[in-house]
């Protein structure tokens, strides 16, 4: 028996215990959180709700197919959708950028219907991929229920009503394929925390070295997997962004098993949702 096969058998019952976590849904029924007090709760791939108090903000969070990104049950999206339990009194949703496994627009344009006193924050890219459901059905527009956040590249531009202010970082997307996709990194301060979502960002000096994060003093930094696998991504965390803590996003299950460590070895303290609804209180 060669040493993978070994390997294969030792890591099996670890194995099926992981896919079978990934695919439980946790009961999510509890009072809202204190407002000093910060839940995050891990919807699918970059998607995750923020409560504090009444505020209860979505981030990337309400898709249909995210195609092999982990996505949202269709349970989940119609709860979302509909303003049900677990996603009653939602009050913010963000969207970094209108990519398929970050933004579907008639699922968002129908929670804003459902959801009247819910606001969306989002850039004009993704505004003008919900203009298209619009036109098909002009009564799903909500102008009112919808900030455009409307600063050049590189620039910010900032949010601020009940209990969330929110700092849009205009940056690029990663890769040469989306370069002219606009991503907005989202700088939250919500429950007494400091949270930076960088979405899809790309890991080049220019996307970061305007916004003086390092300044910041952020508590968690939700960053993407190959931004930490990086190189550069990691300089630019270590001397950009410098987060107390780091969440990573938009996790290729198969493939974190083998770079979980690796990841760990620069990142002792870093931390990963492995459970649809899984719940952290920070
Ligand atoms: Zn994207």
């Amino acid at each position: 028996m060669n040493r993978r096969i070994i390997t294969t058998l030792l890591l099996f019952p670890f194995m099926h215990l992981f896919a079978q976590d990934m695919l439980r849904e946790e009961p999510f029924i509890s009072p809202l959180p204190p407002s000093g007090r910060l839940e995050v709760t891990y919807i699918a791939n970059s998607g995750f709700l923020f409560s504090a108090g009444t505020t209860r903000v979505l981030v990337d969070a309400l898709f249909l197919n995210g195609d092999i990104w982990e996505s949202p049950s269709k349970k989940l999206q119609k709860a979302m959708t509909t303003g049900d339990v677990p996603f009653k009194n939602i009050s913010h949703m963000l969207v970094s950028h209108f990519h398929e496994d970050h933004f579907n627009p008639m699922l968002v344009s129908r929670f804003l219907v459902n959801n009247p006193k819910a606001v969306l924050v989002t850039n004009s890219q993704t505004d003008s991929v919900l203009g298209r459901i619009y036109k098909q059905d002009p009564e799903l527009k909500r102008p009112g229920q919808v900030k455009i956040m409307t600063a050049p590249l590189f620039g910010t531009e900032t949010y601020e009503s009940d209990g969330l202010k929110v700092k849009c970082l205009v940056m690029r997307h990663m890769g040469k394929d989306d370069y002219k996709v606009e991503n907005l990194g989202l700088l939250m301060e919500l429950g007494g925390k400091k949270i930076l979502h960088i979405g899809d960002a790309g890991w080049e000096d220019e996307n970061f070295a305007g916004f003086n994060l390092q300044d910041e003093n952020i508590d968690i930094a939700f960053i993407h997997y190959w931004f930490l696998l990086d190189c550069e991504g990691r300089r630019i965390i270590e001397t950009m962004i410098r987060p107390k803590k780091i969440v990573v996003t938009h996790v290729p299950y198969e493939e974190l098993r083998r770079d979980y460590k690796r990841i760990k070895e620069y990142y002792p303290d870093v931390e990963v949702f492995l459970n649809h609804m899984e719940k952290k209180v920070y």
